[in-house]
């Protein structure tokens, strides 16, 4: 008999009731450390006293007005995201899912606005992650997420991850833009060399093409710059947010410039829900802590202490990790045991991660992290990882 709850989810047997920090407490009493950020996106932990202040001020005064009306808070908060960013104009929505769609529109709509609406097509990456509506399954183009779920929406052209040739090769006289994750996420934790990103900021310029990012993973200071594609000096036309911008509330935007939007007139587009003041009181809280003096300098370090220390534990058992990578808190350990039984075996110790592709752990730790917790992380990992490595006897008598 099916669940009343849709059963979309492998969900483990764990329910949380309160947060503090980067601390979670279940129902039953236990307590985790939570390297796993809801995904990315509790980035400042949770229950931060400055982001409740906001959300009980906001619930006490209005929630909801539809945008029919100005919505102040989204007039705050898309200035402040214009004037820390390469961007000039700012969607509100609800999700990443929806961030990515209205970037999709917006790069068509930019080239059919210019008088060439068979510019449609956008290029993509094998491994790429971008939501779970049509459109963006279509764009992240895993089979997986595709399959039974009818006619893939046309538009994608999808090349090898790290495969600049199958990009020249891909742009035709349809192309419209290029939509890459500065860090691939679910992918594996698999950052695009900065090299590379110069190189397809050229082949946008070159051939007219706009460069779309997708930092709904990356963004809000994850990676020690407030975005990722910061790292390699180059800016692009188009950027979809959302996980950490709410730092738990629901939240979602698409920047863009003001000749990427050009096509985005009175009408194009639109959400019942997005940019609700709720939601903007939130998003101006987290940006007052994202932007606060120090604050990246913080994840810098206590991320480089991080992956130093998770260097020295893939040393000592080789035969459980087989590199750390990505880049700040966005980390991955590539495992050589399968990553579900990594990540279990953490969680039956009190550390919280999340799958990922290529057989991947992620660490996304609350950015507020200290020395203290990485330690404790550390000392976790340690145990699992000896876990996994002297089996019960049951294996080693065979
Ligand atoms: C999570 C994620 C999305 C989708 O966001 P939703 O809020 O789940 O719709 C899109 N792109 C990337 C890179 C993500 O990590």
């Amino acid at each position: 008999m099916i669940s009343p709850l849709l059963p979309t989810y492998a969900r483990a047997q764990v329910a949380f009731e309160r947060g503090e920090g980067p601390y979670l407490f279940a129902t039953d009493g236990r307590k985790y450390l939570d390297f796993g950020a809801g995904i990315a996106v509790n980035a400042f932990g949770h229950a931060h006293p400055h982001l409740i202040a906001a959300l009980a001020a906001q619930a006490a005064k209005l929630w909801h007005t539809s945008n029919l009306y100005r919505v102040t808070g989204q007039e705050q908060l898309s200035e402040r995201l214009v004037a820390a960013t390469f961007a000039d104009t700012v969607f509100f929505c609800n999700s990443g899912a929806e961030a990515l769609e209205c970037a999709i529109k917006m790069t068509r709509k930019f080239h059919a606005s210019r008088g060439e609406p068979q510019r449609f097509r956008i290029i993509t990456f094998e491994g790429a992650f971008h939501g779970r509506t049509l459109a963006t399954i279509a764009a992240g183009g895993q089979k997986k997420y595709l399959e039974g779920f009818g006619p893939k929406v046309d538009g994608f052209d999808q090349v090898p991850f790290g495969d600049m040739d199958a990009v020249k090769r891909a742009i035709g006289p349809e192309t419209a833009g290029i939509l890459i994750e500065p860090v691939q996420g679910e992918g594996g934790v698999r950052p695009v060399p900065p090299e590379h990103m110069r190189e397809l900021r050229s082949l946008c310029d070159e051939h007219g093409l706009l460069l779309v990012l997708d930092e709904v993973q990356s963004g809000m200071g994850r990676t020690g710059k407030l975005f990722a594609h910061e790292w390699s000096g180059v800016t692009p036309d188009i950027m979809a947010i959302a996980k950490a911008l709410g730092g738990g509330f629901p939240v979602g935007a698409c920047l863009a410039t003001e000749r990427a939007a050009a096509g985005m007139v009175a009408g194009t587009h639109g959400s019942t829900f997005g940019g609700n003041p709720l939601a903007m009181a939130v998003g101006n809280a987290v940006l007052d802590l994202a932007l606060a003096p120090g604050f990246l300098e913080h994840v810098n370090a206590i991320a480089n202490y991080l992956k130093q220390q998770l260097g020295m534990i893939a040393d000592k058992h080789r035969e459980v990790i087989e590199e750390v990578r990505g880049e700040g808190l966005l980390l991955g350990l590539k495992c050589k045991v399968p990553n579900t039984e990594l990540a279990n075996a953490l969680r039956e110790r009190g550390l919280l991660t999340v799958g990922a592709g290529d057989n991947v752990v992620r660490l996304l730790p609350p950015l507020i992290i200290n020395e203290e917790h990485v330690r404790e992380a550390i000392g976790i990992l340690n145990d699992a990882c000896l876990s996994l490595t002297h089996r019960p006897a049951k294996d080693a008598a065979k």
